[in-house]
């Protein structure tokens, strides 16, 4: 066995990965989901000429020389409310009251807010005047959002691959796409393997601990997009592994994931098992936590097996299976956003690419770390107290205080 590096071994799991097939949902349905068509345009946004104020559209030449001490009176001889479509076209010496959003009047090419008139007046249900005063001059285009100013028909605005945030339903929506083609969520078949697993309801046994892995992987699973399937707790035998693994080809998995007995030996059983149907491979990474790592396929099903200390197993997520994750759902960036931190202490690491708990904190702008507790690999409490993985490179086996490295803000 060989030492890979962490992005040889994240590289290797990527290269079997394709995206999953597609699928059309309404609008509604695609918060989080991943776009899998690039969106272009079919209008002009705004899809009209409108007012960005409730006031007086008015044909700027009309009002060159309006001011508080000399108002220009002009006729008003129509109301725009929003909505409407309007019918008139203002001639010299014309103005027409108009609401925010409202669409501009044939001959207007400014509007005049209601205070600079002496028509100060938003009240729903007033009527507007039949003249008004103007105390300010406007330029040509004061106050109107042009037509296409936002975006031009045509114009590809949110590309394949794009995780859809709120926003971006909302510009959906104002372009009119009703459905949109996502890609489906993928299939993630989860198991904990060990004899001495018990369920989180279980009364507890001498020598047993509670299988708190499934919880912790479904959870980010979801976050990463993924539809999971929890398989439960594989015993340490033959039938028992077989039967999970076999409950992952009748949910039609993309990928399973298991936590535990990714050591050599340890794993036996399910190495027997896998390789009676697929292939498995144990990878030694040169990280901390988690250096063992298993890779394989059964029944065409990708198969990554994280270590079972529940550090190790957030962290091997956070490295290798998010990535995955996305890599199956179409993401484009799926990596945690990298940010500079200064550390407040020493840190000492073993040259292995380390993922260490912090806490990062703000001070004028300035991001500080400090380690959260002991860095036990079966330490979750650390972790719960962290809201950071500090990285310390491979080949570095001190920090001095006050150094900056990388970090991904969990
Ligand atoms: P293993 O990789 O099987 O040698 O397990 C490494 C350590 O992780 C052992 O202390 C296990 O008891 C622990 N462990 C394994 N699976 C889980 C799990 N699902 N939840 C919590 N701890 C676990
Ligand atoms: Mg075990």
């Amino acid at each position: 066995m060989s030492l890979l590096s962490v992005n040889e071994a994240r590289e290797r799991i990527l290269s079997h990965l394709r995206p999953v097939t597609t699928e059309t949902l309404p609008l509604v349905e695609c918060a989080n989901r991943v776009l899998a068509q690039d969106i272009a345009a079919a209008d002009d946004l705004p899809l009209f000429d409108n007012s960005s104020m409730d006031g007086f559209a008015v044909r700027a030449a009309d009002v060159v020389k309006a001011a508080a001490a000399s108002p220009r009176g002009l006729r008003v001889v129509a109301d725009i409310p929003a909505g409407s479509h309007p019918t008139v076209s203002l001639a010299q010496g014309e103005a027409a009251r108009i609401m925010t959003g409202a669409q501009m009047p044939e001959g207007a090419d400014a509007v005049v807010p209601v205070e600079d008139t002496n028509f100060d007046n938003r009240d729903a249900g007033s009527s507007a005047p039949s003249e008004v005063q103007i105390f300010r001059s406007a330029k040509p285009g004061h106050n109107i959002r042009p037509r296409g100013m936002d975006i031009r028909a045509g114009e590809v605005v949110l590309h394949r691959g794009r995780a859809l945030i709120p926003q971006d339903l909302g510009l959906l929506a104002m372009l009119g796409i009703a459905r949109v083609i996502v890609y489906q969520k993928p299939r993630i078949a989860l198991f904990s393997s060990g004899d001495e697993l018990l369920e989180v309801d279980a009364p507890l046994e001498s020598g047993k601990i509670r299988d708190s892995n499934s919880y912790m992987l479904a959870s980010l699973l979801e976050g990463a997009g993924a539809d999971v399937i929890r398989l439960g707790v594989a015993k340490d035998n033959h039938a028992s592994v077989k039967a999970l693994l076999e409950k992952a080809v009748d949910f039609r998995a993309d990928l399973i994931l298991s936590s535990a007995g990714v050591s050599v030996g340890a794993f036996d059983f399910v190495k027997e098992v896998i390789e009676s149907n697929g292939t498995m491979d144990f990878w030694r990474v040169n990280m901390r936590p988690g250096k063992p790592l298993a890779f394989g396929e059964y029944k065409n099903i990708l198969f990554v097996g994280l270590p079972g200390n529940p550090v190790s197993a957030f962290i091997g997520f956070e490295v290798f299976v998010r990535a995955a994750i996305g890599r199956l759902g179409g993401v484009e960036t799926a990596a945690r956003r990298t940010v500079r931190v200064r550390c407040e202490e020493q840190i000492d690491s073993d040259g292995r690419e380390s993922y260490l708990r912090a806490r990062v904190r703000e001070e004028n702008g300035i991001l500080s770390a400090r380690l959260t507790g002991h860095q036990g690999s079966g330490n979750l409490h650390s972790l719960v107290q962290a809201n950071a993985l500090l990285i310390i490179p491979a080949g570095v086996k001190c920090v001095p205080a006050g150094e900056e490295v990388n970090a991904w803000l969990l």
